[in-house]
This record gives C-alpha cells, sequence and structure tokens, in this order.
C-alpha cells in the first residue's frame, strides 16, 4: 500500500502517504497533529466514507496523512461499508459457495473470466468484488443452469 487518495468532509484532497508516524508536514513542513475524522477511500472509483479514523493533519496547510495502521483502519472501514452499500457477499460466503460447488479458485476465476488471485481477494477480505461479479457469484451458486452454461464458454 503506497499511496492513497484520501479526504474529508467532502473536500477534494492530496494524495496522502503512509509513514510509521508523525513529524511535519511533507507538503508545508508545518507541525502535523494527531486526529479523528471521516475520510473516503475510492473503491472501485466510488468515493466510500468511513467514520472516525484516525490520521495525522496538518495545523498550517490541512494536508492529511495516514500511518500505516490509519491507513489500516481506512482501508477495512471502506471494504465493510462498500460490502454493505452493495449488499456483496461476504468474503466466507464466497468461500463457501466455492467449496460448495467443490471448485478450485482457479476453477471459478475461469467461469467468471477474471484472475485467481482476484478471487483469493475477495475470499480474504482484502478487496470487495465488484457487484457485476457479485451478480454473476449469485447466479452460479443458484441457478445450476447458469453454471453450465458458463463451463460450457469457459471449457
Ligand atoms: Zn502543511
Amino acid at each position: 500500500m503506497a499511496k492513497m487518495r484520501v479526504d474529508s468532509r467532502g473536500r477534494s484532497r492530496p494524495k496522502a502517504v503512509a509513514r510509521e508516524s508523525g513529524g511535519d508536514c511533507p507538503a508545508c513542513g508545518a507541525p502535523m497533529r494527531a486526529r479523528r475524522g471521516r475520510l473516503s477511500l475510492p473503491i472501485h472509483r466510488e468515493r466510500t466514507f468511513v467514520a472516525d479514523v484516525p490520521h495525522l493533519r496538518c495545523t498550517s496547510c490541512g494536508k492529511i496523512v495516514l500511518r500505516w495502521s490509519d491507513a489500516g483502519v481506512l482501508e477495512a472501514g471502506a471494504f465493510s461499508r462498500y460490502r454493505e452499500k452493495h449488499g456483496l457477499l461476504s468474503p466466507s460466503e464466497i468461500r463457501e459457495l466455492r467449496r460448495r460447488l467443490r471448485l478450485t479458485r482457479a476453477r471459478l476465476a475461469r467461469l467468471l473470466r477474471v484472475d485467481a488471485p482476484l478471487v483469493a481477494r475477495w475470499e480474504t477480505s482484502r478487496f470487495p468484488q465488484q457487484p457485476s461479479h457479485d451478480a454473476l457469484l449469485r447466479l452460479i451458486r443458484d441457478s445450476p443452469e447458469s453454471r453450465g452454461l458458463l463451463r460450457r464458454r469457459a471449457a
């Protein structure tokens, strides 16, 4: 996780650089103060807000910098908020449906025409699936006919 675009109160902000601790503002050199507030992270190009995220804020220019732990809080919050908003299957539900259908990650990835590492990311909470992929996952889970069709296309 190198750089994350964040903003607070709906205003656009420059990219914040994740770092281990405080120090001076990378933009203007003024001291940074530890704060908590509402920040956002784009998930599939959709700005996703998370309340009460710890971060450092410049006392002069307002630049926001995230420490590694702050970035983790923002990311986890944004992922869960995005899943909630779009009613997505949870990581464990995806794992469960794949196991029930006796599919390896590679095989499921082929059916959906995505990369196998992407399926792993969905299943391990590292990134939520797009709503369109979620719809396909539900089709595979609920409709043997769709499953057959996708299998023939992937063969
Ligand atoms: Zn500054």
